[in-house]
């Protein structure tokens, strides 16, 4: 004789059910009520997976059948695995409404810093420090939130953590389900005295860890560190992931495409004519010494490349893009004209083109105004002036 047949009820067999009736009950039982195949089956899934974790196990099925519920343990209460863990464990992955897709303990929540690195920092390489604030275990009840063996079924919520409030509105009476106030949904709670004075019971205690961050040379923007376990702690669950992802700031001389930089070189128009020499100050400090050549003449808007002065590769350091140079060749202020140096151009430059009108065009003299610019900014900074002017175009200065 059993002193209490509850938890075979739940399972709908009898006391004196084999292992084999045992394990094909919740079979069935667990598929049928499984909350992604059936959520409206409130703690039915939850039941049914407690009373097979426990009947499963001969030596508390013997325990339960000699003094009931009342002779196990917390821990075989409580603790043990989740409804959700059987499940897996029985079932494997094979259903598609598994939730917990893992072998081993569930792991926690990943967490993802965005650190902000120069291009300098990318090029040479260096170590940033992160200072997170994470949860760890308590290492004072080694995560149990009190004295070890004081731990007590949550009477309030019978251990489930879950409590039905009834709530009426108007002539409707509303089931929901809560967080249990008194165990905050733990399911156990500990006498005042016996609770950890460290954690307070909460089992975690917060910790403030130092992350070293190496920023190896040739990393690239959006690029993901990860530090595998040093996310959130929690009691029976393996810790998350930290993911640190790189975001490179804009730099004021370089551009980076992939492991090519582009730079914009000013040069006057004598050096671009003539050859010359400008310098070029890279992301290490050194000066790039760069010559033009007499004779090679570089023209307004022209790029040319150094090679193998670009970014290193990660992993591969020695291994750098280009370097891609796009020239802007300065001209002369108005007031660098006299007719002497223009005659003295006159000489050495090659001679003007020679401008053809058709004999028998009508012509006009006119001269070149200034583009008024002011007028001309208004009228790109403003999007819903643009369809009214559009056709205007851009305005002169009158003279
Ligand atoms: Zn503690
Ligand atoms: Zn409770």
């Amino acid at each position: 004789m059993v002193k209490d047949t509850k938890l075979y009820d739940t399972l709908g067999v009898s006391p004196d059910a084999t292992e084999n009736e045992l394990k094909k009950a919740y079979r069935k039982l667990a598929l049928k009520y499984h909350p992604d195949k059936n959520p409206n089956a409130g703690d039915k899934f939850k039941d049914i997976s407690h009373a097979y974790e426990i009947l499963s196990d001969s030596e508390k099925r013997a325990t339960y059948d000699r003094f009931g519920e009342e002779g196990l343990s917390g821990d075989a209460m409580g603790g043990g695995m989740g409804p959700d863990d059987l499940f897996s464990q029985f079932f494997g992955d094979a259903f598609g409404f598994g939730r917990s897709r893992h072998n081993g303990p569930q792991k926690g929540k990943d967490m993802v810093h965005t650190i902000k690195v120069s291009l300098e920092e990318l090029y040479n390489g260096t170590t940033k420090k992160l200072s997170l604030q994470k949860n760890v275990v308590c290492s004072s009840c080694d995560g149990r939130g009190g004295k070890e063996g004081t731990v007590k079924k949550c009477t309030s919520c019978d251990g489930t953590g879950i409590k039905l409030v009834v709530r009426r509105i108007g002539p409707m009476i509303q089931q929901m389900q809560q967080t249990c106030p008194e165990c905050n949904g733990e399911g156990s709670i500990f006498k005042e005295k016996d609770r950890c004075k460290v954690c307070k019971g909460k089992k975690i205690v917060k910790e403030k860890k130092i992350l070293e961050v190496h920023v190896e040379k040739g990393m690239v923007d959006q690029q993901k560190i990860t530090f595998s376990g040093e996310a959130d702690q929690q009691p029976g669950i393996r810790a998350g992931d930290v993911h640190i992802i790189l975001e490179e700031r804009e730099h004021p001389r370089f551009k980076r495409k992939g492991n090519d930089l582009y730079y914009d070189a000013k040069i006057d128009l004598l050096t671009a004519l003539t050859g010359g020499e400008f310098s070029i100050k890279h992301l290490d400090d050194r000066y790039l010494k760069v010559t033009i050549i007499p004779g090679e003449i570089i023209k307004n808007g022209q790029s040319k490349c150094i090679v193998e002065e670009g970014m290193p590769t990660h992993h591969r350091p020695f291994d750098k893009g280009n370097l891609i140079i796009n020239f802007e060749v300065e001209f002369p202020e108005t007031s660098w004209y006299t007719p002497e140096k223009a005659s003295l151009l006159e000489q050495a430059l090659p001679p003007r083109k020679e401008d053809k009108i058709p004999k028998d065009a009508i012509v006009d003299d006119v001269t070149l105004s200034e583009i008024d610019n002011t007028r001309r900014e208004g009228y790109y900074s403003s999007r819903d002036d643009m369809e009214e002017e559009q056709g205007s175009g851009v305005q002169c200065a009158t003279q």
